[in-house]
Formats: C-alpha cells, structure tokens, sequence
C-alpha cells in the first residue's frame, strides 16, 4: 500500500512536470512574434517620398497629389493624408472618357505592409516602359502589342497607402491594427448594409465608425471615385491568397451577365497570377465571414463600378493570433520579393483580360468614348445566409466534442482498468483531462477561434 502511494506521487510529479512543460511551450510560441524588418520593408515616410520621386521623374505620364480630409466638427477631430497617384502610360489627357480607368487601392489596413510595397513596385514598373515591355513579352511572347495599346489607352488612379494614420500606430509597434487613426475600420464605413453586426462581431478589429462615411479616409475615396467613375476598382489586401468580386455583405455574386464575367476573369487571373490557389466568388461566400459597409460592395452597388474587386495577396494560415505581422506580410526577403513581383505584375495581366469583359472597350475600340456599364440590380438583404453560415459553425463545434468524449470513452474500454486501481487511474485521469484542457484552451486562444477570425479579417 506504502509502496502504491509512493508511486502514484511520483507519476503525479511526472504529470504536472509533463504539463508545465508543455504550458511553457504553448507560452514559448507566443513570445516568438515576428516583427517587420526595415531593411526588407520600407517605412511609411521611406515608401511616399519614393513614391514621390518616381512621379516627379516621369512627370509626361505621373501626377502626385496630397489630398487631406477631415472630420473637424467631431468631439473626437481627426484628420487624415492621402497620397494618389495619376499615371497615364500614353501621356496626360483632359478627356478621360475615352480612356480605360482604374482605381487600385492599397494600405487600407495597417498590418497590411506588403500590399504598400505593392504599390510601390506597380508605380516602378509603370514607370518603365523598358519594364512594360518586358511584361508583355513575358505574358505571351514578342511581337504582340496588346498590352502596350492598352496600357495606352489607360488611366489609373492609385492610392499606395490609404491608411497612413493606421500604418503610423503598426509602426510604433501595435502589429495587429488593422483600423485607422482613430479605431475605425475603414472598410466597413461604406454606406451600403452599414452598420449591420454579424454574432461574432469584434469591435476591436471591424468597428463601423458613428455613422457612413464618418472617416476621412473613406469620405476622400468616395469623393475620388465619384469624380473618376472607374472601370475597375480594386482594393488590395492580405490575410489570405483570394480573388474576390462582390458581395461582401452576402455569399453570393450578383446576377447577370457582368458578374459572370468578371468572375471568369478572376478565374483566369486565379491561373495566370496565384498558381490556382486563391479563393474565387464572393467575399461573403469565400472569405468564411460576411463583412458589412465594404468599399468593394459600395462601388459596385452604388457607383455602378462594373469591375469591383478585392484582391487577397499573401496569407500565412500557420500564424498564431497574435502573430499578426507574419500573418499577413512575408518575413523573408524571397517571399517579398516573390509576393511584390507577383502583384504588382498581376495588374498588367488584368490589363490583358479586361477587353474579354462585356464593361469594358475592346481594343479596336479603344480611344473612342468610354462609357461605364448599365446599372446593375441591388443587392437585397440575406440575413439567412448569415444564419446558415452560424448553423455550420456551431455544427463543426458539437462535432469536435463528440468526438473527444469518443475517444475517451474507447481508451477507456481497450485499457480495461483493474477495480483496485481506480483510485490512482482516476487522479492521474483528472490531471491529465486538465493538463490536456489548459494546453488546448492556450493554444485555443492563439489559433482557435479568434485566430481564425483575425486570420479571416483581411477584407
Ligand atoms: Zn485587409
């Protein structure tokens, strides 16, 4: 009996030593966060100063200009910067009614640096017809000019960084911000099902604002593309590798012949830019959640934008929750560079396809008058699909608990335990049970269901 006793204290020992280490190992991985490298990345200031310079040096095809908004009536004022970028590749034009027009925006959420760099890199190429060449030779082969008589006959507006104030705070080291100068997440402000609040609604990563379009940052984009009319808008994120078209607010697309075509067009982008890995649809249906007061849903219900997308570049599904910088940006110098070169070469072989989609000129038509396509059908409220995407949620989570209770319940019959030893058996079960609960509720906060949202939250 003696003897029993001094053995169960030693595996008792080994057991909570056993958990211990196993607690600090969980711990160990959220202390390891990665953090930007500055001599891959550049700054905020380091990234518009270059931006700055390469349109002050192609001044025949670029204009930079500051755009400052503000919401000065507020208890809480605040103001914000927005740098946009003209590039016309055939030379500055008054009349851009005849012309191609595309609105690229980037930045929009602060942890998001490698949709800047992006940019950056588009504005570089764009820059360098030698580049352009090079491009169109590559996307298939010499001695067709396709791509240079569209790139002709185009305009972009381009926003590097939307959220500068957002990326300031990122900077000063809160990694996870996703939201602008004052906490408001900039893509969910847009007047369209604003406000609307899924279950699992998360102030800290997706609060709407007081009201739409209360937020500088998406007042200026509205102005903007009111002013544009775009063809194309396209809001560029990471979090996950996807091809999004709308709606955000529901997991369908919309009907008709223009949503089926710009679907094809991402299915063919999917091919040629992501390997065939990147989500394809709507958002509402792809990205896992529905997101609410998205700019993408804005532009194409309201604005009539015939092309409105939002496009996923870089996603590390591995990274705990906390881990929010190697969550959405690439730590090593290759992966930037495969990431920024990829993206920033997707735009010209978009470029390539656009002529295929029913909104836009054909070439032999390109220089004469450019009109936006018809308007297209509203979107209508489907509370039910969010309802069903909850069911499966909370189906998925009976499922994993039953299948716990399974297995213990089969341990229990092929270890057939002695009735002598039941006392032992039992206390040695219980440290285990919560030996086994704390590490799984440990890890449970890092990837489990907030992980997941935040991983999610890219759009
Ligand atoms: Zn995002």
């Amino acid at each position: 009996m003696v003897h029993t006793k001094h053995g169960s204290s030693a595996l008792y020992t080994v057991l909570l030593g056993l958990c211990f280490l196993a607690l600090a190992s969980a711990n160990e991985e959220q202390i390891q966060l990665a953090q930007p490298d500055f001599a891959i990345y550049h700054t905020k200031e380091q990234i518009l100063e270059e931006v700055d310079n390469i349109a002050k040096a192609n001044p025949h095809i670029m204009k930079a200009k500051n755009i400052e908004y503000g919401d000065e009536s507020a208890e809480n004022p605040y103001r914000a910067n927005m740098k946009v970028v003209t590039v016309e590749p055939g030379g500055h034009t008054h009349d851009h009614s005849r012309k191609i027009r595309l609105l690229l925006n980037y930045g929009e959420h602060g942890r998001e640096l490698i949709t800047v760099e992006v940019a950056l890199r588009l504005l570089q190429t764009l820059a360098d017809p030698s580049a352009e060449l090079q491009l169109a030779e590559k996307l298939h082969g010499a001695g067709r000019p396709d791509l240079q008589a569209t790139l002709h006959n185009t305009i972009f507006k381009i926003i590097p960084m939307e959220n500068e104030r957002g990326r300031e705070m990122v900077e000063a080291g809160a990694l996870c911000e996703r939201k602008n100068g004052r906490g408001v997440d900039t893509n969910r402000n847009w007047e369209v099902h604003w406000g609307f609040k899924e279950k699992d609604y998360d102030p800290s990563e997706e609060f709407p604002g007081e009201k739409p379009f209360s937020e500088p940052e998406a007042a200026a984009l509205l102005a903007l593309a009111t002013q544009f009319k775009p063809h194309v808008w396209m809001n560029v994120h990471s979090g996950m590798e996807a091809l999004f078209m709308p709606y955000d607010h529901l997991a369908s697309i919309p009907k008709g012949k223009t949503a089926q075509a710009t679907l094809e067009v991402l299915e063919k982008m999917n091919n040629i830019s992501c390997g065939g890995r990147c989500a394809v649809g709507s958002g509402g249906k792809s990205v896992g959640y529905l997101a609410h007061g998205t700019a993408t849903d804005y532009m194409y219900d309201r604005l009539n934008v015939p092309l409105s997308l939002t496009w996923e570049i870089y996603g590390d599904t591995e990274a705990t929750f906390n881990d929010c910088f190697r969550m959405f940006n690439p730590t090593t110098r290759e992966k930037f560079e495969e990431v920024v070169a990829n993206w920033a070469n997707a735009i010209f072989a978009l470029l390539e396809l656009l002529p295929m989609h029913p909104a836009i000129p054909k070439p032999r038509n390109l220089g004469r008058k450019v009109e936006v396509g018809a308007v297209l059908p509203k979107a209508v409220q489907a509370v039910q699909d969010a309802k069903v995407e909850r069911k499966l949620g909370s189906a998925m989570h009976m499922s994993m608990h039953s299948n716990m209770t399974d297995s213990a319940r089969i341990g229990a019959q092929l270890f057939g335990i002695p009735q002598a030893r039941k006392g032992l058996v039992g206390g040695v079960c219980v440290i285990a049970v919560l030996c086994v609960g704390l590490v799984i509720m440990l890890r449970g906060y890092s990837t489990g269901k907030k992980g997941r949202r935040r991983r999610l939250q890219s759009v």
